[in-house]
């Protein structure tokens, strides 16, 4: 690209920009980043910014920027065989090796692998092969779905609805009449000593069961769950919370699906977010980490359970009347198999486990008693600081403050990319698995001035701007 060509231009005019402000954005109000390359944890941009991506891009370029054995993979493909189908019956080589290696990944009771492209289209496959489940059943009544506010699954008709968030929502005639939201596992959000983690866990499950029984148990399908919840705000679940809710969804025949699309391949430090945290699900989405967004590929993992029914109803309806052009696209797929094989040959996921613990550690112990740090927490490669007024009574700080915006700026003008993340004052981080213990310092420290700037006398640095200062989700 010529330095000198109107890019810039061009983007503010006719680039539609997703999760962006659209007419602060063509008025100039939004900062623009065009990003140019990347290596490691670090991405560059067109006017020389060098930044330290502790987002991953969004949660997904798990094996970090600029590895040439996967760039190697895709141009292979797309030299030997650039595109086939996998309709009847078809696949490539990329796609059959990666359907194994992935089921070889998950946990024990999974069956067969469908390949998509993105993770809302890999929730979009999961709604349907449930409601196509049921109807096999003879259950056409079974299609409710109950997912979680500050869920998120994506964000088309379906999965938007899904997803707890009401920026998804708003006017955009969501949620669709299937689609019923439960309590979020947040427990910080609850009163300061209202009840214990273990109380709060099993209120989370009786609310289900009593939305379940007021609904009747014979029109409610499936929970959709991630393992931690991710854009949400970085929540793990409270103690005892999946032994709960998994009995309650036993009881009544309704089916787990595990939103595995951050927390896949080794976010958490272990493979999978399901064996993590003892989940049993009949169903497990997965994206991102699954090729490090070196190509679009997402998945949908089907379990024994789920398999049986739908082999038995193939008999009676014919061919499974789903799919898309570029399911299982074998770009993507040489990815996900280069991708699967850095993660095992580099140890990346005991480097999540041993340096996102290290990061959680470090954050905790520099801001964990800052008097407007609500909450530290985290798992595996994530970390979450959560912003308060007053940390004796959790209040929020004022909205009009934009601290967490600021303080997410701050980081930016500091070479950090963070994430405000979305319905609540809470500084996100996802790096690359393949963080330093360096690396991991300088964002803590970088983070404590951040903080210690917005609520301190210090000057009050501009809103954040560009990859990460995302207050459209707010
Ligand atoms: N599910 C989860 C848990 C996600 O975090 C995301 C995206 O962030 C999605 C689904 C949607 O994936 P995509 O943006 O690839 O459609």
């Amino acid at each position: 690209m010529l330095k000198n060509d109107p890019l810039e231009q061009w983007d503010r005019d006719i680039f539609l920009h997703p999760s962006t402000h659209l007419a602060e954005f063509a008025r100039g109000n939004v900062p623009q980043r065009i990003v140019t390359g990347g290596k490691g944890s670090h991405i560059t941009d067109r006017n020389g910014n060098r930044l330290l991506d502790g987002f991953a891009g969004l949660y997904c370029v798990n094996v970090g920027y600029g590895r040439q054995e996967i760039a190697e993979a895709i141009a292979d493909q797309a030299r030997e065989l650039s595109y086939y189908h996998a309709y009847v019956g078809h696949g490539t080589e990329a796609s059959v090796t990666l359907a194994k290696m992935v089921l070889d990944r998950a946990p024990d009771h999974m069956s067969k692998v469908y390949f998509g492209l993105g993770g809302s289209d890999a929730n979009e496959t999961n709604i349907k092969l449930i409601w196509y489940y049921n109807n096999i059943r003879g259950l056409p009544e079974k299609k409710k779905i109950i997912s979680r506010w500050r869920g998120y699954h994506g964000s088309g008709l379906m999965t938007g609805s899904l997803t707890g968030l009401h920026l998804f929502h708003k006017k955009f005639d969501l949620p669709m009449a299937q689609v019923l939201h439960t309590e979020a596992p947040y427990y910080y959000g609850r009163p300061k000593g209202e009840m214990t983690e273990e109380e709060f866990s099993a209120w989370c499950a009786s609310e289900l069961e009593a939305m379940i029984e007021r609904e009747g148990p014979e029109t409610i399908a499936a929970f959709w769950a991630e393992p931690v919840l991710g854009t949400g705000g970085i929540v793990p679940p409270p103690k005892g919370y999946w032994e709960k809710i998994q009995a309650v969804l036993e009881k009544y025949d309704i089916l787990l699906v595990a939103d595995e699309v951050v927390t896949g391949f080794g976010r958490l430090g272990s493979m999978m977010g399901s064996d993590h945290y003892g989940l049993k699900p009949d169903l497990i989405t997965i994206a991102k980490g699954l090729t490090s967004a070196y190509a679009p590929l997402s998945g949908s993992i089907v379990s024994d359970k789920v398999w049986k029914v739908l082999e038995q109803g193939a008999d009676e309806l014919g061919p499974l009347g789903h799919g898309w052009t570029y399911s299982a696209h074998p770009i993507g797929a040489a990815a996900g198999v280069a991708n699967l094989k850095l993660i095992d040959e580099l140890g990346l996921i005991e480097n999540a486990a041993t340096v996102g613990r290290y990061l959680n550690d470090r954050m905790r112990e520099t801001l964990g008693d800052h008097p407007n740090v609500g909450e530290i927490r985290g798992e595996g490669m994530l970390c979450a600081v959560e912003l308060t007024a007053d940390r004796s009574t959790r209040a929020a700080p004022d909205a009009g403050d934009k601290v967490t915006q600021r303080a997410v700026g701050h980081l930016l003008e500091n070479g950090i990319i963070a994430r405000a993340m979305p319905q609540a004052e809470i500084i996100g981080f996802a790096p690359p698995f393949c963080l330093t213990q360096d690396e991991a310092d300088e964002i803590v420290e970088k983070t404590a001035r951040a903080v210690n700037e917005v609520f301190g006398s210090g000057t009050s640095p501009r809103p954040a701007t560009g990859p990460g200062a995302d207050d459209v989700t707010r």
